[in-house]
């Protein structure tokens, strides 16, 4: 039986993951659950798995559920969740969004754990620290993010060495095709229909501009330690192919399956083993033609901002990056900018940054905050409003 503590249990990724321990309850244990906000579905999950911790942002909320909830133990804020993260859980799914992550993957990979892990901000944000602790305890970071496991099992079996390249796929998102007028009044509403993906707000943002795209080329640089020009990115509308790895002979292994997130956070919960998947495999013939097209880096420049902000490694780019565009996401979604304000306020934050060199995780956080306060003090922001 694997206990698994999910940090970010009420959130997309989190409540898929229940629902797959659910379907294979001979198999893993709820050691741990947490939210921000939502106490209502945190106290659903603690009633239905008995988790022995959960954890909630805010000190009032964890008060009231310890009161509803006395064989569990209530913890509230960066330290409950940094607890949760490092104490008896033979596995912790990081499936926290934003850089509220940064901290507790750290102590879990202080930890020496196991770590199945979704939230990719804060491998961009401190990828290099997080991943010299990874390397110091012996813990180990599972990729969740669709791209990154089909990626994982592109490799297993192979050398590292004989890898010419990595091919990240990506589905273009609502707006693949636009061009850059026709994205300027592009709205919340129609940013959140994603075409093959449901997901929470940020990432479904993230896929209509593009960036989650560039954070996925951070995220590979770290997971698979490759040099971003190794990192390729093409556009797969039917999101069939989860990603590729080309071998030096010329030999391209891909990953295949339907776009369901339950494929790869399975696949990482379960490492070695692969649950059983009754909804059936891909119909081929029923789909015809799979297809790829080059992105289109001249109206979506996100990704050629994250290749900017990693080229020179180690430096703070990635944060600015990474805290510019949460803070500016945000702002979209309140209807504050636009769409296109998000991609050139990040290259603003990043041209206005002077890079520094081994920032600690102290040193990240405070980068971190000082970049969303100017974004959410800056006036000249705020005159777009829809
Ligand atoms: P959601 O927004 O749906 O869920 C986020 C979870 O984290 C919720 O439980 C939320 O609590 C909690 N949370 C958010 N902010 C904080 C905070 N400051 N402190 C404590 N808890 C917090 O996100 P997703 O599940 O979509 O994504 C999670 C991560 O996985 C992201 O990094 C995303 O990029 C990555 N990912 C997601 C995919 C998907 O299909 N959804 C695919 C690939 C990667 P509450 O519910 O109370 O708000
Ligand atoms: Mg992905």
């Amino acid at each position: 039986m694997k206990r698994i503590a999910i940090l970010g249990s009420t959130g997309s990724i989190g409540t898929q993951a229940l629902e797959l321990i659910q379907e294979n309850s001979g198999k893993f244990e709820v050691f741990a659950v947490s939210c921000e906000k939502n106490t209502s579905l945190l106290s659903e999950q603690i009633e239905k798995f008995k988790p022995q911790i959960a954890v909630a942002a805010d000190e009032k909320d964890a008060l009231l559920l310890s009161r509803k909830h006395p064989g569990t133990e209530i913890f509230f804020g960066a330290k409950g969740l940094a607890l949760a993260a490092s104490a008896g859980a033979d596995m912790v799914l990081n499936a926290l969004s934003g850089t509220s992550g940064l901290v507790p993957t750290y102590e879990a990979a202080k930890a020496g754990k196991v770590i199945a892990f979704a939230n990719k901000e804060t491998l961009v944000a401190g990828g290099s620290i997080i991943m010299k602790a990874v390397h110091g305890s012996g813990a180990a970071l599972l990729p969740v993010d669709s791209e990154h496991c089909a990626i994982w099992q592109c490799l297993l079996g192979n050398s590292p060495r004989e890898v010419r390249r990595l091919v990240l796929t990506a589905s273009g998102g609502p707006f693949r095709g636009y061009s850059l007028e026709e994205l300027k009044n592009a709205t919340p509403e129609q940013a959140l229909r994603h075409p093959r993906w449901n997901m929470g707000r940020k990432i479904t943002v993230d896929s209509a501009t593009m960036m989650n795209k560039g954070l996925e080329i951070i995220e590979a640089k770290w997971l698979f330690d490759m040099r971003p020009e190794m990192i390729d990115v093409v556009v797969h509308p039917q999101s069939i192919v989860h990603s590729m790895v080309e071998y030096c002979d010329g030999a391209v292994i891909a990953q295949m399956g339907k776009p369901d997130m339950k494929g790869p956070i399975g696949y990482a919960l379960a490492y070695p083993e692969r649950l059983e998947n009754k909804a059936g495999g891909v119909d081929f013939a029923e789909l015809g033609s799979l297809t790829f097209e080059k992105p289109d880096e001249g109206a979506f420049a996100c990704m050629r901002l994250a290749r900017q902000a990693i080229k020179d490694e180690g430096s703070s780019s990635p944060v600015v990056l990474n805290a510019a565009n949460e803070a500016l996401v945000r702002l979209f979604l309140e209807k504050k900018i636009g769409f296109l304000d998000i991609q050139s306020n990040i290259e603003r934050a990043l041209e206005a940054h002077t890079p520094v060199y081994g920032l600690d995780i102290d040193g990240i956080l405070e980068l971190d905050k000082e970049i969303r306060e100017g974004i959410g003090n800056d006036s000249s922001l705020h005159g777009n409003s829809a």
